[in-house]
């Protein structure tokens, strides 16, 4: 079985998009938001077989994690209330989308997030996402400013209630920023990427996991800057009399395979304990188009893990162990399912 960990609804319906779109309009002008527009399941069958389904299918994958558009969750838009209701819109469409494909689409959640707002407000959502549509984990912006980073780092205990509940719940957090309000940072080829490479720093520094064994942190897009440069990484944990990293972060801490290119993927199994990887892709999503050098299309990751030094074992387990023992809800899921 082939477990994509890192897929988001980036094809939805138009009206969920013009939704948000007078939603926004309706805040800044001080008046209620308008109701949502009712979409068919015929509408929603057809954005995802032609898009994700058709493109697993061709590209040989089974399942996909599947979260709402990150770039979209723009936690820095509006206040409170703004995204209170977008996440619980976005969310239901995720549950609607695994509902009507449960064999292949799996809900992870967007959390109601908010500048300056105490995180242990979205936990109410979580819960109810986890409770109630039976998401397996969730998406955590650890810059809901969109680009400022003016909030505390994740290690910071204003962030303890969510990871209270997350191990309560055994859910797995995706470590995911949203669009960027920054003009110095484009948001999926620097803010991406910026966020993961901050995120795993963050955690170095800190001692999170001492307080939070069982939590776990999925670093997408490769974990960003960090395994190509695991050397300083691992440097900088000797500095600052840290534990190896291996104990220190790598219990909790694992990446994906969203790299767009061959020499990348070779160096994140080269460099990262295979326990640590799980296959990703991102499709459709940051890098939509054909690599010229290959003819295939940059996101199409399984290509890359396909064509790496691994044996059949090895590739099982980035392709599928690895995502079942992070997001144990997804295991029981399949195995309820005899898969
Ligand atoms: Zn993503």
């Amino acid at each position: 079985m082939i477990i994509d960990c890192h897929g988001h609804y980036t094809t939805a319906p138009e009206a969920h998009t013009l939704w948000r779109v007078a939603q926004v309009q309706s805040f800044k002008a001080h008046e209620p938001f308008p109701e949502y527009p009712s979409i068919s399941d015929d509408e929603i069958i057809e954005t995802i077989e032609t898009n994700q389904l058709r493109l697993l299918r061709e590209r040989g994958a089974d399942v996909t994690i599947f979260s709402p558009r990150a770039s979209a969750m723009e936690h820095h838009v509006g206040d409170e209330t703004v995204s209170l209701a977008w996440s619980r819109a976005c969310n239901d469409l995720i549950s609607r989308v695994s509902t009507l494909f449960p064999e292949t689409f799996f809900g992870v959640c967007q959390l109601p997030q908010s500048p300056g707002v105490d995180v242990s407000h979205s936990i109410a959502e979580l819960e109810r996402c986890v409770n109630e549509l039976g998401f397996v984990g969730l998406n955590l912006n650890p810059d809901p400013s969109g680009g400022m980073w003016n909030g505390a780092p994740l290690t910071d205990r204003s962030w303890y209630p969510i990871y209270e509940k997350m191990v309560e719940l055994d859910v797995p957090a995706m470590i995911h920023v949203s669009g960027s309000c920054n003009a110095n940072f484009h948001a999926t080829g620097a803010h991406y990427m910026n966020a993961d490479t901050t995120a795993f720093m963050q955690l170095l520094q800190g001692d999170l996991f001492s307080d939070f064994p069982e939590l776990r942190f999925v670093i997408p897009h490769g974990g960003g800057a960090v395994p190509y440069h695991w050397g300083r990484y691992r440097g900088l944990a000797d500095m600052l009399k840290k534990p190896q990293l291996s104990e220190h972060l790598m219990h909790n801490v694992f990446f994906d395979t969203c790299v767009y290119h061959q020499p990348g993927i070779d160096l994140l199994f080269e460099v990262i304990d295979l326990d640590n990887i799980l296959f990703g892709s991102e499709m459709v999503g940051a890098v939509r188009g054909i690599d010229p050098e290959t003819g295939h299309y940059f996101d199409d990751t399984k290509r890359y893990v396909d064509a790496a030094n691994l044996t059949s074992n090895q590739r099982e387990q980035v392709f599928s162990r690895n995502a079942r023992r992070v997001y144990p809800r997804l295991d029981a899921a399949l195995s309820k399912q005899g898969r």
